[in-house]
């Protein structure tokens, strides 16, 4: 029989030889049984004990009673399902389960020694007569008439209630099918009834070999003189023996007892094969045990004892069987799998890779993200300038567009605190960064920061320099240290600090560490120690961080901007302060830049290419070079500078992520440098792009990408350097 998926009849009900001894109901009773409860529940679920069986049972509820003696819970289950394994559904012709593509389960006894409290089959207790051998026959011209079946499970009940010449007749029919390869028995007669394996038996079954005999053992006390005997008497015919178990609550739900079953049936030359989850059967609720008991059972005997002791952990059900393993893989990428073994040690295995794959990158680049964050609408207290540095909509597209365009896939990736997961989903080879970051003053380096750890590449400047270039002061030591010339300031994280005596007036109080003239005002430039002191406070309270006061210089400013490695400086921006009413002070302060230059203003606050003499714009250039090289910056970089009274340029502030807005009239003054150059805005973002791509030692396929661009209607050369065309500046001195 087949473990527990067996029919039974109740054809002889608790019938047994009593040689003498005491009937089945007698001992039960002398074991305390509640013989009340266990008549009743006989007449709906009959009992059959095997006399050997019956005196395995040393108490009331050991596991050899729990498996034969009926009992009260087999009534409260209303839960479970008459046939869960639906074989009824694969039954093609009566007592034949076709399930699988090359076997078949054929049922030839409906009959058992005795009838197990937890089988599958337990429906058909009582109900079904003894199969009629006809009937098996005519389930073997089926067989013979599926040359795709090579392996028959010769099942019921259990195949060893018919007798040896019915049972030679099935063994007969079948070897003579040709398509046949091998054939198993599954019975748990060397469990319940051992005396029923004789040598006359096993003398007839070795005619038909390749024979295969899968038996049924649940506890290591079924193992017994009389049993391993019966086993052995099979092993010596050359039967190749296996075993399969049930998990039952309350008989083998435990490592210890497990283990110990495994390797006494190893020692009886059974190979341990399925240990079963017990089905959803109705009446069988009272020995289901949770799946993580077979789980951890198996991970209890890999490993501790012989492998020839583990079998397969299987959950049974209309699908067929499914093996549960413990997990021993944590992690699998293209370089590594990483594993635990039985003690729980980590280790890793490489992976084989192609050649290919070696390089750090994929080399061809096909998906591009678009790292960003897009401007939301403010709620009541947020602060008017919370989000000034996240980008718009025009932009995301304008910027999406570009790269579409030159044959990219783009997957926008909001930089938020699910990024690490869109970011993992989306399989891009290339991050463009745009993420301006949403907490912390290092803010702008997280992105990169995560995509250094997901070994991604991204366009712009890494982790350490956009961490720099956001705070002022850190910025400024290092301009210092290269003898850089940046307005003389000090740092102020409270109101109490004194100022130091060499700063002049005027001065200007900024945050320490904000871009886009976020906290910069008209009144941040100060006259006097009590305006300075006032404006220092509301920094610290308003923007949450140290204040930087810094000399006001009075000189033109400049914007420049710088594409490329090592950076070509595209034409000079002027910020022209004419347009300012008079109470608005000469500086790049918020009110300057968003709210007196808009794109409804008559006056044009930029004037790009500055009219400037070749001197001093070959000195504002060196200055930007060299800061752009001194903090690291890659790929594209806006640097402010100011003239002192005496004309010098001084380094006001840098941004390596510059505003990238499309639209010319809204003056973003990256863009604004790169349209002066004759740049389109498609331009700008492939030569961000081609000089990251460059860095990293990539490219695109160009064949691909620009019949990618061709199917989507978009004639763009990708990988142009636009720079090149940079090296003769548009911009003519007066
Ligand atoms: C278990 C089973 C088999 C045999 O499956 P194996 O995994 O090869 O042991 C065949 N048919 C049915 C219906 C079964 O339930
Ligand atoms: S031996 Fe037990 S498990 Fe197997 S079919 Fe018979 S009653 Fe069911």
């Amino acid at each position: 029989m087949m473990g527990k998926r067996e029919i039974m009849t109740i054809m002889d009900s608790d019938a047994v030889p009593h040689n003498g001894a005491h009937s089945v109901t007698e001992r039960l009773a002398e074991l305390n049984g509640d013989m009340d409860e266990i008549n009743r529940v006989k007449r709906r679920y009959p009992m059959k004990i095997s006399r050997y069986y019956l005196d395995l049972i040393k108490e009331k509820d050991d596991p050899i009673w729990r498996q034969a003696v009926p009992s009260i819970e087999e009534l409260g289950d209303n839960f479970n399902l008459e046939d869960p394994l639906e074989e009824e559904e694969h039954t093609p012709v009566p007592y034949l389960v076709h399930k699988y593509p090359d076997r078949v389960l054929l049922l030839v006894s409906s009959m058992c020694a005795m009838y197990c409290r937890f089988c599958t089959r337990k429906r058909k207790v009582g109900r079904v007569k003894q199969i009629p051998l006809e009937d098996v026959f005519k389930a073997i011209e089926y067989i013979r008439d599926h040359k795709e079946v090579r392996d028959v499970v010769v099942s019921g009940g259990d195949p060893l209630t018919r007798t040896d010449r019915e049972l030679e007749e099935i063994l007969k029919r079948l070897r003579d099918i040709p398509h046949i390869d091998i054939i198993r028995i599954g019975t748990r007669m060397p469990c319940v009834q051992p005396s029923r394996v004789t040598p006359r038996l096993v003398n007839m079954l070795k005619r038909y070999h390749p024979l295969f005999m899968n038996i049924h053992f649940n506890h290591p006390d079924e193992i017994t003189p009389e049993s391993s005997a019966a086993l052995g008497l099979l092993a010596d015919a050359g039967i190749p023996l296996g075993s399969q178990t049930v998990l039952l609550k309350g008989v083998n739900d435990d490592p210890n007892v497990m283990m110990d079953l495994m390797q006494k049936l190893i020692k009886c030359r059974v190979k341990p094969y399925y240990v079963y989850q017990c089905d959803l059967v109705k009446g069988v609720d009272h020995f289901r045990t949770p799946v993580e008991t077979g789980i951890e059972i198996m991970r209890s005997i890999q490993g501790f004892t012989s492998g020839l002791c583990l079998p397969h952990f299987v959950i049974d059900g209309p699908g067929g069987k499914v093996p549960i393993s413990p997990q021993y893989v944590k992690d699998i990428t293209p370089d590594q799998i990483i594993i635990t073994n039985f003690m729980n040690n980590l280790y890793s295995y490489p992976g084989v890779l192609r050649k290919e794959d070696r390089q750090l990158f994929n080399k061809n680049v096909r998906r591009v993200g678009i790292a960003l964050n897009l401007k939301k609408s403010l709620y009541k207290n947020d602060r008017f300038d919370k989000y000034a540095e996240f980008d718009d909509l025009d932009t995301i597209n304008a910027i999406r567009k570009a790269l579409e365009g030159a044959g990219y896939e783009v997957v926008l990736l909001e930089a938020d605190k699910d990024f690490i997961f869109s970011l993992k989903d989306s399989n891009v080879d290339f991050v463009f960064n745009i993420a301006e970051g949403i907490h912390g003053e290092s803010r702008e380096s997280h992105v990169p920061a995560i995509l250094e750890m997901f070994n991604i590449p991204y366009s712009g400047s890494g982790v350490l320099t956009q961490a720099i270039t956001l705070n002022k002061s850190r910025k400024k030591e290092i301009l210092d240290y290269y003898h850089i010339k940046t307005p003389r300031w000090q740092v102020f994280k409270n109101t109490n600090q004194k100022l130091n005596p060499n700063l002049r007036f005027p001065m200007i109080v900024k945050p320490d560490a904000e871009g886009s003239s976020v906290g910069i005002t008209n009144e941040s430039l100060v006259f006097d120690i009590v305006s300075l002191k006032k404006q220092v406070s509301k920094v610290l309270k308003e923007y949450d961080q140290p204040a930087l006061v810094e000399e006001f210089i009075t000189g033109r400013e400049f914007t420049v901007s710088l594409l490329g490695n090592p950076p070509k400086v595209l034409p000079i921006v002027e910020v022209n302060f004419d347009h300012l009413p008079e109470n608005i002070h000469r500086f790049d302060s918020w009110e300057a830049k968003w709210i007196f230059d808009n794109p409804d203003s008559p006056v044009d606050p930029i004037i790009c290419p500055a009219v400037i003499k070749p001197k001093l714009k070959a000195q504002i250039e060196k200055v930007a070079r060299m800061t752009f090289e001194k903090l690291g910056c890659v790929d594209m970089a806006r640097i402010d500078i100011r003239l002192d009274s005496e004309g010098v340029p001084h380094v006001l502030d840098v941004n390596a992520l510059p505003g990238l807005m499309p639209d010319p009239k809204m003056n973003s003054r990256f863009p604004k440098s790169c349209y002066a150059a004759g740049m389109s805005y498609d331009d700008i973002i492939l030569t961000i792009l081609n000089s990251a791509l460059k860095r990293y030692n990539l490219h695109l396929d160009p064949v691909k990408s620009r019949a990618r661009a061709r199917r989507n209607g978009l004639p763009i050369e990708a990988g142009t350097d636009v720079t090149k065309s940079l090296d003769e500046p548009t911009a003519q001195a007066p």
